[in-house]
C-alpha cells in the first residue's frame, strides 16, 4: 500500500483545525512533569528495573552551537570556544557512570541518537572519547542503531566516515531551506555541496538511512523559491525528509526577535507551502510516514509503518520506542517503565549535581494508570492512524465508550467535519485527517482538557 496516496492535502480543514497543541514525542508532555520526582525518585525506578527489563536506548545531547538560527527554539549554548566540550564530556563520562551503576544485570544497548544543539561541534577526537565512553560504561551491541543529527556545515567526507567508524550508521542532516536569501534572513548560510558532501560520504560509509529536515514558513520562503528547494532536495535523494512548520513565537524563544516579520509568507500562503511538499515528495516516490514525516518505501520506518511497529519517541519516529530510554547530558530526557525524568536544562545545574554525586534530575513523572491508557491511544494514532478499540480494552481492562465517553461524543464532530472514522471496533484517521492528526490526539489528553491555557504549544501549521 502505498501510504502517501492516502494522505490527502485539504486547506479548508486545515485552517478549521488550526489549532494549538502539542507534537506528543510522549504522553503526558514533558510540560506535564513535576518538580517533586527528583533524584531520588529516578534512582528508585531505575533500580526497580529487573535485569529482563529488555534493551536499553541512549540519547545523548550536545547542546553547543558555533552559531545562532534565528527560528531556533532548542535548548541550546551558542560558543566558539570549542574546549567546552573537554568539560562536558568529562561530566558527561560521570553521568554515564552513574546512571549505568544503576541499570541491572547486562542489559544491550540497541539503539543511541546523538542530538543537540549541534552533535559534530565535538571533534573527531571528543566524539571518539564520547563513543569509547559508552561502550565502556553500557554494553552497546554490535548491529546498535546509531544515529545523529549533522550540521554539514564545517562537516567534511572524512568527518563522516570517521563517524561510520564509530558505529554511526544514521545521519539526519539540517538544511531547512537551500535558498540564499531565505538562509541570510535565518543567519544558517550553507551551500549544497556541503549537504551533498556528507550525505555522499554517509552512503559511501555505509550509513542505511540518510534524512534531511526542511522547515517551511521561513522568512524569504516563496512557492517559487521552496520549489527550487524542493528540487534539490529530490536531486540528493536522503531517504527520509522532514518538513517541520517554522511557528513564529518571538516572545517564547529571544533568536526569532532577530527575523524580519516583512518577510514571513503570510497565512495564504504557508499551507501551499506544505501542499507542494508533500506533492513533490509524493511524485518522487515518498511515503507519509507521520506528521511531518515521509521516507522512501524501503526505508526502515516506513516498513515500521506498514507493518505496526512503528513508534513514538523524544526523537520523533521510531523502530526502538518500547525500550527503557537513558538521556544524558544537559536537559535530556529518560523513561523508565512508566516514569520520565528530565535533566536539569542548564550546563550549570546539571554539572553540579554530577559533581555533588546526584543524578542530575529537574522534573519527572510516573504514569498514572489513565495516562498509560491515553499515552497507548494517542501511539497508536500518532504512528498507526488508527486504534483497535478491542486492543485498548483487553490490555487495559477498560469499557471504551464508557471510558472516553465525553472524547467519543467531542470526536463526533471531527469525524463530521472529515478527520476521523468511528466504528464500534476501530477509530481511523481519514487521508483528510492525517496532517490533523494532533487535533485528534488533543481530544485524548486529560492534561489538555483540564487546562484552557494551551497558547504555549507551537500551531498544528
Ligand atoms: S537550529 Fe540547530 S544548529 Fe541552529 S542554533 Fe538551533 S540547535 Fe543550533
Amino acid at each position: 500500500m502505498n501510504v502517501a496516496k492516502e494522505l490527502v492535502f485539504d486547506p479548508q480543514l486545515m485552517r478549521r483545525f488550526d489549532v494549538q497543541g502539542p507534537r506528543y514525542t510522549s504522553y503526558p508532555t514533558a510540560d506535564r512533569f513535576n518538580f517533586s520526582h527528583d533524584a531520588r525518585a529516578h534512582a528508585a525506578r531505575l533500580d526497580a528495573r529487573t535485569a529482563g527489563a529488555g534493551p536499553l536506548s541512549i540519547y545523548v545531547h550536545i547542546p553547543f552551537c558555533d552559531t545562532i538560527c534565528y527560528y531556533c527554539a532548542c535548548n541550546k549554548v551558542i560558543t566558539k570556544d570549542h574546549s567546552r566540550a573537554d568539560s562536558y564530556l568529562d561530566t558527561l563520562l560521570r553521568e554515564m557512570a552513574m546512571k549505568a551503576a544503576l541499570v541491572k544485570g547486562s542489559r544491550d544497548v540497541t539503539q543511541i541518537h546523538l542530538g543537540g544543539g549541534t552533535p559534530t561541534f565535538l571533534d573527531d577526537a571528543q566524539m571518539t572519547r564520547l563513543m569509547d565512553g559508552l561502550r565502556t560504561h553500557f554494553r552497546v551491541t554490535e548491529g546498535a542503531q546509531c544515529s545523529i543529527e549533522l550540521d554539514p556545515r564545517g562537516v567534511s567526507g572524512a568527518r563522516v566516515a570517521h563517524l561510520g567508524a564509530l558505529g554511526f550508521n544514521r545521519i539526519s542532516v539540517g538544511v531547512q531551506d537551500f535558498d540564499p536569501i531565505v538562509q541570510r534572513a535565518v543567519n544558517r548560510v550553507q551551500s549544497v555541496e556541503e549537504t551533498e558532501i556528507v550525505l555522499r560520504a554517509a552512503r559511501e560509509n555505509g550509513f542505511v538511512s540518510t534524512g534531511v529536515d526542511l522547515i517551511y514558513g521561513l522568512p524569504g520562503q516563496s512557492l517559487e523559491s521552496f520549489d527550487a528547494t524542493l528540487a534539490t532536495l529530490l536531486r540528493l535523494a536522503p531517504d527520509r525528509v522532514a518538513i517541520y512548520h517554522y511557528a513564529h513565537l518571538p516572545s517564547q524563544f529571544k533568536p526569532q526577535r532577530r527575523i524580519d516579520e516583512a518577510m514571513l509568507p503570510g497565512p495564504e500562503v504557508r499551507p501551499l507551502l506544505l501542499k507542494l511538499a508533500i506533492d513533490r515528495l509524493h511524485d518522487a516516490g515518498y511515503v507519509h510516514v507521520g506528521m511531518d514525516h515521509f521516507a522512501r518505501p524501503d526505508d526502515e520506518l516506513a516498513q515500521a509503518q506498514r507493518h505496526g511497529r512503528l513508534q513514538r519517541n523524544f526523537q520523533g519516529y521510531s523502530t526502538h520506542a518500547g525500550c527503557d530510554l537513558i538521556g544524558l547530558g544537559v536537559s535530556a530526557i529518560s523513561r523508565v517503565g512508566a516514569s520520565f525524568a528530565q535533566n536539569h536544562r542548564t550546563i550549570e545545574s546539571w554539572s553540579s549535581a554530577i559533581n555533588d554525586g546526584e543524578l542530575p534530575v529537574m522534573r519527572g513523572l510516573d504514569m498514572t494508570a489513565d495516562d498509560s491508557v491515553r499515552s497507548a491511544v494517542i501511539g497508536a494514532l500518532m504512528c498507526h492512524f488508527e486504534l483497535s478499540v478491542e486492543a485498548i480494552e483487553s490490555t487495559y481492562a477498560i469499557h471504551f465508550a464508557d471510558y472516553f465517553a465525553p472524547e467519543l461524543e467531542e470526536l463526533r464532530e471531527l469525524e463530521a467535519a472529515g478527520l476521523l472514522t468511528i466504528e464500534p471496533e476501530w477509530i481511523g484517521i481519514t487521508p483528510r485527517g492525517r496532517l490533523l492528526v494532533r487535533a485528534v490526539c488533543m481530544v485524548f489528553d486529560r492534561y489538555l482538557r483540564l487546562d484552557t491555557e494551551t497558547v504555549r504549544y507551537s500551531k498544528v501549521m
